[in-house]
């Protein structure tokens, strides 16, 4: 699928089946949903740009790379999006955090905006939109415009689970934004539910239900 990494590593495939399975306690559901956002902020930040700077060690002064340019932006979207952010603020401690608060309306399932903010310098910096899950597409697409009204020019998408529906979806409004996955599951329910998915992430990771 064009636009799409799907991340095979062994570690993700095992922790995420461990997170698919009902009798997972929420502590445990939460410790396994952070070590996931490690593991996938591992692969999506990749093919970071480097440069080389000089550098003294005890013995020599050498020239060795180091990340060029202005930190990350990592973009929780909604309660689900939280699960990543400390895992993946353990490899990236200096990024910033742009919240997007969008929630689904369970009737119609579209987007509602309750919260948002940004920093103000996003057009220097590449937003990872931390999405778990990608059901309809429509929380992603209204994620994704906001941080482009807000500025940003370069954003990835970090999710769990997608559906090919909101894969098309978002490639039709965003074809510039590409999505890294865990992986790509059948369908949803008439809720919106990934089927067969994990469940509603954040009544499980925060024990609402
Ligand atoms: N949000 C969830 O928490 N679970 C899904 O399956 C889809 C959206």
């Amino acid at each position: 699928m064009d636009g799409v990494t799907i991340v095979k590593h062994p570690l993700v495939q095992h922790k995420l089946t461990l997170l698919r399975d009902k009798t997972r306690s929420t502590k445990v559901f939460r410790e396994l949903f952070n070590e996931i956002g490690t593991l996938l902020c591992y692969e999506v930040t990749r093919d970071l740009p480097l440069e080389t700077v000089e550098v003294e060690t005890p013995l020599a002064v050498m020239k060795s790379p180091v990340l060029s340019g202005k930190k990350l932006v990592l973009a929780p979207v909604g309660r689900a999006g939280m699960g990543f952010l400390d895992g993946m603020l353990n490899l990236v401690p200096s990024a910033r955090v742009a919240h997007v608060g969008v929630y689904r309306d369970p009737r119609t399932l579209v987007a509602v905006e309750y919260f948002f903010k940004a920093p103000d310098d996003m057009a220097d910096r590449l937003a990872l939109v931390l999405h778990p899950m990608l059901a309809t597409g429509n929380s992603a697409v209204a994620a994704v415009d906001r941080l482009k009204e807000a500025g940003a020019k370069a954003v990835r998408i970090v999710c769990l689970l997608a559906t090919e529906q909101a894969i098309e979806k978002l490639r039709a409004h965003h074809p510039d934004v590409h999505v890294w996955t865990a992986a790509v599951d059948e369908s949803i329910n008439d809720q919106g539910y990934i089927l067969p998915g994990l469940g509603d992430v954040g009544d499980r990771m925060f024990g609402t239900r």
